[in-house]
C-alpha cells in the first residue's frame, strides 16, 4: 500500500489519538508491519517494542498462529448476535476462562473493552445487592493511585488527582477513597498498611457493596507494587463487613506479574474480577467479567424491582473471531511455558534497569515479573523522550515521572538489553535536565 505524502497531515488535523489535543498534538510515528517484537516505520526503521502495545501483546506480532485462528474463523463467520444465539469460540473460551481462574469464579460475561468490563462489574455489585433488597448498598470504595478505565464510573475509582477527574467534578459520582497501600511487594509487612482501607470499610460498610482495585500491581495510575498480604487482609475485611471484592486484572492478567492472575500472589479468590488487554494476545478488544454462583444468583434473583436478569448486552457480546483468538492466545500461553519467559524476561529487566537506580533525577527502579519501571522524580517530556527512544531504536512512551515496559514474553535476551540500554541512556540524559 503506498500512502499519499499527506497523510500525517490528515492524522494531525483529523484524527484524535489517546489522551491528546488536536490544536498541539504529540507527534505520531507511522506504522507499517509489525513481527516479533519489532515494529517498522513507514522510513524502514524497526523499533523494539518495550510496550506490547499497552500490555497486550504477550506473544509478539503477527503471530502465525494467532493469525491462523483468526482466518479461519473468518472463513466460517466474523460475527453473530449472542442474544437468543451462542457460538463455539465463545463457549471455548469461557470454558478456558473458568479453568485457569481462581476457583470460584464460575460464570462469565463477555464484553467489548476493559472499560466496559468495570462498568459491568460494578452494575453486577450493584445489582446484587439490589435484588437482596440492600439497595442503600450501591457505592465503591478504592485506593488512590488506581487505574480502571475512562468511562464514567471506571472514571469514579480512578485516582482522583492524576485521574483528571477534576473536568467532571459534579457528574461523575463521588466514592471513597483509601490511602494506597504502602508496603512494597517484597518488603515488610506490617500491618499498618492496611488500616486506612479497614477504617473506610469499618465508617461506611452500611452504604458500600463493593471494593474495587488492581490485585497487587496498580498500572497506569502509578505503576506500583504493593504486598500480596495487602490484598488477603482485604479478602478476609470484606467478608468481615459484607462488602463484594471486585479484583481489576485487565493489566495483570495471563502471566505478566509472574503469576497467571495477580490474585494468586495472595491467594485469593475476588467476588468478580475483570479480565482484559492480553487475553486476546493484543489481536483484538475483547474483556470477561467472571464472578462467583452467589453473585451471579444473586443478581439473578427476582424479587420486587428487580427483573431478575442482569441488564447490559453489548452488541459485539462474544464476538466468535476475538473469542477464536483468545482461545488461541490462551492455548500459546500455556504450551510456550509463559512462567520461564516471564521470568527470563524479570531478570532481564531487573539486570538492564538496575543502573537508572543510581543516576541523577530517577527515584526508583522497580521490576515484577515482565514489568520494568523507572520512576523519575519530575514528570519526563513525552515528545522528547520518545523520540530520544526511537532514535535509539526502541519504543517505549512513558507518561508523567514514569519511564515503564512490559515486553512482549517472548522478547529475546538480546532484545532486552538493547531495550534496556536505550532506558539507561535516555534516563540518564533527561535526569539531568
Ligand atoms: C487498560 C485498563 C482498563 C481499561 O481497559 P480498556 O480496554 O482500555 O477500556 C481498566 N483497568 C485496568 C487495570 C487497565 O489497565
Amino acid at each position: 500500500m503506498k500512502l499519499p505524502e499527506h497523510s500525517l497531515d490528515f492524522d494531525r488535523e483529523h484524527i484524535w489519538h489517546p489522551y491528546t489535543s488536536l490544536t498541539n498534538p504529540l507527534p505520531v510515528f507511522l506504522v507499517t508491519g509489525a513481527e516479533g517484537c519489532r515494529i517498522t516505520l513507514e522510513d524502514g526503521r524497526s523499533l523494539i517494542d518495550g510496550m506490547a502495545s499497552w500490555w497486550a501483546v504477550i506473544h509478539g506480532y503477527n503471530h502465525p498462529e494467532l493469525n491462523r485462528a483468526l482466518k479461519e474463523q473468518i472463513d466460517s463467520f466474523s460475527h453473530v448476535m449472542f442474544g437468543g444465539l451462542t457460538n463455539k469460540p465463545a463457549i471455548e473460551l469461557c470454558s478456558r476462562l473458568v479453568d485457569m481462574t481462581p476457583a470460584g469464579l464460575e460464570k462469565v460475561f463477555l464484553a467489548d473493552s476493559g472499560s466496559v468490563a468495570v462498568e459491568v462489574a460494578m452494575k453486577m455489585a450493584i445489582q446484587y445487592w439490589f435484588a437482596r433488597g440492600q439497595r442503600g448498598k450501591n457505592r465503591f470504595l478504592t485506593i488512590r493511585n488506581g487505574y480502571h478505565g475512562d468511562t464514567f464510573h471506571a472514571m469514579s475509582v480512578c485516582d482522583p488527582e492524576t485521574g483528571m477527574h477534576s473536568i467532571y467534578k459534579g457528574i461523575l459520582p463521588e466514592y471513597f477513597f483509601a490511602d494506597a497501600p504502602q508496603i512494597p511487594f517484597s518488603g515488610e509487612w506490617d500491618e499498618l498498611d492496611i488500616a486506612p482501607m479497614q477504617k473506610l470499610l469499618e465508617q461506611h460498610a452500611e452504604s458500600l457493596c463493593a471494593v474495587i482495585l488492581e490485585p497487587v500491581v496498580q498500572g497506569a495510575g502509578g505503576m506500583r507494587f504493593y504486598h500480596p498480604l495487602y490484598l488477603r487482609r482485604l479478602r478476609s475485611l470484606c467478608d468481615h463487613y459484607g462488602v463484594l471484592l471486585i479484583a481489576d486484572e485487565i493489566a495483570t492478567g495471563f502471566g505478566r506479574s509472574g503469576r497467571l492472575f495477580a490474585c494468586e500472589h495472595a491467594e485469593i479468590t475476588p467476588d468478580i474480577m475483570c479480565v482484559g488487554k492480553a487475553i486476546t494476545g493484543g489481536c483484538m478488544s475483547l474483556a470477561a467479567v467472571l464472578t462467583t454462583e452467589e453473585v451471579g444468583h444473586g443478581v439473578s434473583l427476582e424479587g420486587p424491582g428487580n427483573p431478575g436478569v442482569f441488564m447490559h448486552g453489548p452488541t459485539f457480546m462474544g464476538n466468535p473471531l476475538a473469542c477464536a483468538v483468545a482461545c488461541r492466545s490462551i492455548d500459546l500461553l500455556q504450551e510456550t511455558n509463559w512462567q520461564a519467559n516471564v521470568s527470563r524476561v524479570e531478570r532481564g529487566l531487573r539486570a538492564g534497569l538496575t543502573p537508572c537506580a543510581e543516576m541523577v533525577g530517577v527515584k526508583e527502579v522497580r521490576v515484577l515479573g515482565a514489568i520494568g519501571v523507572v520512576e523519575m522524580e519530575k514528570p519526563v517530556d513525552m515528545a522528547r523522550c520518545q523520540q530520544l527512544f526511537v532514535d535509539r531504536g526502541v519504543w517505549v512512551r512513558p507518561f508523567g515521572r514514569l519511564v515503564y515496559v512490559m515486553p512482549p514474553f517472548v522478547m529475546t535476551d538480546s532484545e532486552l538489553e538493547i531495550l534496556t540500554g536505550a532506558i539507561c541512556e535516555v534516563v540518564e540524559l533527561e535526569g539531568k535536565i
